[in-house]
């Protein structure tokens, strides 16, 4: 992976996500800069045919940069479950269906889950960053948080699967959380640590 100091002034978070935008525009403000999403630029979301997050990320960073002329930031998660083959995985907002019900989609893992015998209902939360600069060049890292299914939902400071989530060592759900506790320990923290290093080496998390 090679390295590139991020000096530009703007930056596109290629995402349609509310949550996810929240998120990251939180993450990156010690940066000082501009930060659009796509969804403000009404810039559509290129599919998503890539077989791992970090394709996925890729993908729609390069989609978006490639539009705006701008450097673009994307981030692909989800959840992924040992008992169920790695479901939902790259599929984790599919799962929800075109109105993003997550209480269904977070009811369809309980139902998998029943079907199963001995569950461990473990299952980890993976984030894949990828930064992609108009001339093509990107830094694409990824992190996980492994944790443990909880049932019923549990919380409602996060978003998405947030409240069925409870980190390895800890009592709460993620979306019990405050979402500073949270980005302390999650995956996209994780992830951002290790773009940080090659990209933002003076944005502090
Ligand atoms: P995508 O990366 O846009 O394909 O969507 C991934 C989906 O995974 C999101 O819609 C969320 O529901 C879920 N997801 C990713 N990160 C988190 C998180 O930090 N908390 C809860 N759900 C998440």
């Amino acid at each position: 992976m090679k390295k590139r100091i991020f000096n530009e002034t703007k930056l596109v978070i290629a995402s349609h996500n509310k949550g996810k935008i929240r998120e990251i525009t939180q993450l990156l403000k010690p940066l000082n800069i501009e930060i659009l999403s796509a969804y403000d630029l009404g810039v559509d979301e290129p599919i998503e045919n890539g077989n791992t997050f970090e394709e996925n990320a890729l993908i729609k960073s390069s989609f978006v940069s490639k539009k705006t002329n701008l450097p673009s930031l994307s981030d692909d998660s989800g959840i992924c479950f040992l008992d169920l083959g790695g479901e939902p995985g790259i599929y984790s907002a599919r799962w929800a269906g075109q109105n993003k019900d997550f209480k269904l989609a977070m009811s369809k893992i309980y139902e998998n889950l029943k079907n199963i015998q001995n569950p461990t209902y473990s299952c980890y939360f993976t984030c894949s960053l990828s930064l992609c600069w108009p001339d093509g060049h990107h830094v694409t890292v990824s992190g996980s948080v492994y944790g443990k299914f909880a049932w019923p939902p549990k919380g409602k400071k996060g978003f998405g699967y947030d409240p069925v989530f409870i980190p390895l060592g800890k009592k709460q759900t993620f979306g019990q959380m405050s979402p500073e506790y949270k980005h302390r320990i999650s995956h996209r923290h994780k992830a951002f640590k290790k773009l940080n290093k090659l990209c933002f080496p003076n944005l502090i998390m």
